[in-house]
């Protein structure tokens, strides 16, 4: 028995390679930490919780700020054998007291400021709650667990944990219904980190741009897992700036972002190709790139936009190739290790080209929904195939496709209709920014189809252009024009609240 994760992440490091924690506007200055304060101060964040009583299979929930002490929190956490379980920072108390509720951990950590407004939270679930802010600003509060831990000592021995046992639950961000807890064990972390470290050739020259929040797979997981496994460097920055990332780029290698960085950072005059001179690989994901996006970006850069499709409950599942085509609008091929298959409604295979659901299997895959046996048992299949709920596609040369979530489908008149299809013909048209097609409920037909778009031009001219374009059943029946689109903290289009908006369009 290892500490599989801790052990298999740090394994082949070197202590003196640094990280540097760049902070924000209001910051004051960065600084850098080493491989070997990774160790020390895992340990004695992992004292600290033994101390306060967390003990192996417990949970330990934070929702803090973005720091490198947040993620020596997860490795200290992993350490001490116990469950992390990172929290949207933009949580409400509400929404905490579910998650809490939820998942019984044996500490909740959460930034000094809200510290005050937790505590009957705290007192209604008898959960430990202490604080954990950013240690580097002496103007603020670190937090108490922070006093404690500088009085530990640097070392610790890692509890050993199986494989399968749990080492992280990440709550799905739950656009429909109740948010669910993915269980992640150390083999599904470690295996996709050893994976992704490969197929995007990470190693120790790497400097990782980090822009990402790190209470989601994608930050926590994808970027920071792949990187420590390989012992590389970060630039680690509270958030996504633009001004920032335009300034740091010049000293990274590698950038992991959502497709809203890109657009960013297109909008930026000055994004050049100079900018991204120093950078080898830029990827995206957890929401759809438009195929607009990459072709501007390698128009700018000279870079193609490697996209991969994973989420929260698989960790990674396919990846356009480093080396090789990497097709705009597609997400490549299933990682090694990752089975993939494209099935229809009884879960029987389609034919190359036909659209079905994604369901997937291999160690990356998690083990279900934390203490929700029924919804485990409805998205994962007797041979072990994860039901994802997206619709996709794949192609004779093998490139898999997303067409959008299930739920997303709309069914007017008893025909399919695919939003991703017809948001991609009105995005191609001049003055469009970008577009969200949706279904609302419709007397005749069951859904009409409803278009959301941001651009410049009106109605008409986009109901002219589609004519042609589109049989008449996937034509929206009716158009808004937006500022934006609503959108969450990882990019994604927020569909569920422009239904909402729409509902009774048609009634
Ligand atoms: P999350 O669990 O928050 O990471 O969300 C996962 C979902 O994001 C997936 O099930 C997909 O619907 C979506 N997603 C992730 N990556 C992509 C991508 N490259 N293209 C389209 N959708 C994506």
């Amino acid at each position: 028995m290892t500490n599989t994760l801790y052990d298999g992440l740090l394994s082949g490091t070197v202590p003196e390679r640094a990280f540097a924690e760049i902070p924000g506007k209001a910051g004051i200055g960065s600084r850098w930490y080493t491989y070997a304060h990774i160790e020390q101060v895992s340990a004695r964040f992992a004292a600290t919780l033994v101390a306060r009583g967390v003990r192996p299979g417990d949970r330990v929930a934070a929702q803090v700020p973005k720091s490198i002490e947040g993620l020596m929190l997860y490795l200290a956490t992993v350490r001490a054998g116990a469950v992390f379980l990172p929290l949207n920072t933009d949580y409400t108390a509400a929404e905490v007291d579910y998650f809490i509720g939820d998942a019984e951990p044996k500490l909740f950590l959460c930034d000094p400021a809200s510290l005050d407004g937790y505590i009957g939270l705290a007192e209604k679930h008898r959960v430990y709650l202490d604080s954990f802010g950013v240690w580097r600003d002496p103007q603020v509060s670190a937090g108490t667990f922070f006093d404690f831990a500088a009085s530990q000592s640097g070392t610790f021995e890692t509890v050993p944990r199986a494989p399968d046992d749990l080492a992280a639950i990440l709550y799905t961000s739950g656009t429909t219904g109740r948010s669910k807890g993915a269980m992640l064990s150390h083999r599904n972390l470690l295996s996709n980190a050893l994976t992704l470290a490969k197929v995007w050739h990470f190693t120790d020259d790497d400097v990782l741009l980090h822009a990402l929040p790190i209470y989601h797979t994608h930050g926590l997981f994808v970027a920071s897992n792949t990187v420590i496994r390989t012992g590389g460097q970060m630039i680690f920055l509270p958030k996504f700036d633009t001004e920032q990332v335009v300034r740091h780029m010049q000293n990274a290698t590698a950038m992991m972002g959502v497709p809203t960085f890109y657009t960013r950072l297109l909008a930026h005059d000055g994004f050049t190709e100079d900018t991204a001179k120093h950078m080898r690989l830029f990827t995206s994901g957890s929401a759809p790139l438009l195929a607009q996006t990459h072709h501007e970006f390698e128009e700018r850069t000279g870079h193609r936009i490697l996209e991969r499709y994973g989420m929260t409950e698989t960790n990674m599942n396919t990846s356009n190739p480093y080396d090789g085509e990497r097709r705009a609008g597609t997400v490549g091929f299933p990682l090694p290790g990752v089975e993939l298959r494209i099935v229809d409604d009884s879960g029987v295979p389609v034919a190359p080209g036909d659209i079905g659901t994604i369901e997937v299997r291999g160690d990356n895959v998690c083990s279900g929904y934390w203490r929700m046996p029924d919804k485990t048992k409805e998205e994962m299949r007797a041979d072990g195939f994860f039901i994802t709920g997206d619709l996709g596609m794949q192609d004779e040369d093998g490139y898999v496709q997303i067409v959008g979530r299930g739920k997303d489908l709309i069914i007017s008149g008893g025909f399919n209709v695919y939003p991703k299809e017809v948001e991609a013909v009105i995005d191609a048209l001049p003055g469009v920014t970008e577009s969200a097609v949706i279904g609302a409920p419709h007397p005749d037909f069951g859904e009409g189809v409803v278009a959301v778009v941001v651009g410049d031009l009106d109605e008409q001219t986009i109901m002219d252009a589609l004519e042609d374009k589109l049989a008449k059943f996937k034509r929206p029946k009716c158009i808004f024009f937006a500022g934006e689109l609503p959108r969450n903290t990882m990019g994604k289009v927020q569909k569920n609240i422009l239904r909402e908006t729409h509902k009774n369009l048609f009634v």
